[in-house]
């Protein structure tokens, strides 16, 4: 793709403790073929032409692994989501105007997605996630696990990472954030009153959570 006027950095989001994979490791450490899951995802940063900095945020008692795994600036993660962007934003070098957010759990985004939220925010784009469309029915349910409707899911969309920001949008809707709660990022910036645009996500990004996602990361890493 054409040369990006943008300085870009990525923050590899790996502090979080995957307790619904079951694994006796904090979940980016978990291991496929051979190679753990922040491997293979620092590998998609640290590859492409557009990236420069890759920060990876980890457990703070995995520092030394996670930079002996990827060579990467490591800082340490908080206990939400949201904390351990902080943590990574904390991190960037004053040159850097133009930031990509990704969950480790989505170890195999393909370059082509990352080329797309890049390139949307090449085009003026403050803030950019890739979505797919949404395939099940769905029905919004009730705590007697009754179906109160079903939802038109034709204006539906399923979010996933790299999300990308211009550094100071997300820097200020980072520093407005009512609570820490926020498991994306582009929800701090809608809350902002920021415009976030969306591009073509892909099936490789899929987020590696439940045991049977590691069957198909097995499927992914062998082609
Ligand atoms: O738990 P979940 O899969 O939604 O987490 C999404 C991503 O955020 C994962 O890559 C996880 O490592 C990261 N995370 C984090 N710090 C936390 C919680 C989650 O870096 N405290």
């Amino acid at each position: 793709m054409a040369a990006t006027r943008l300085t870009v950095a990525a923050i590899l989001v790996a502090a979080g403790s995957g307790q619904r994979l079951g694994a006796d490791v904090p979940k980016a450490f978990c291991r496929v073929r051979n190679r753990t899951l922040l491997e293979y995802a620092h590998a998609r940063f640290a590859d492409h032409p557009d990236i420069g900095d890759v920060i990876v945020v980890a457990p703070a008692d995995r520092l030394d692994e996670a930079k002996a795994l990827t060579g990467a600036v490591v800082v340490a993660g908080g206990a939400t989501r949201q904390a351990s962007v902080a943590a990574g934003l904390a991190a960037l070098d004053a040159d850097v105007d133009t930031v990509l957010v990704h969950d480790v759990a989505r170890a195999f985004v393909p370059a082509a997605v990352i080329d797309r939220v890049v390139a949307a925010l090449d085009a003026g784009a403050d803030a950019v996630i890739p979505v797919r469309a949404v395939t099940d029915t769905i029905k919004r349910v009730d705590s007697e696990r009754r179906v109160v409707d079903t939802v038109d899911r034709s204006t539906l969309v399923a979010v996933q990472t790299p999300q990308g920001f211009r550094r100071d949008v997300l820097d200020a809707a980072h520093a407005a954030a009512a609570s820490d709660a926020a498991t994306d990022d582009a929800g701090l910036v809608e809350s902002y009153g920021g415009t976030v645009v969306v591009v073509d996500g892909a099936d490789e990004s899929f987020k590696i959570t439940h045991p049977w996602d590691l069957v198909v990361a097995e499927a992914v890493a062998a082609r």
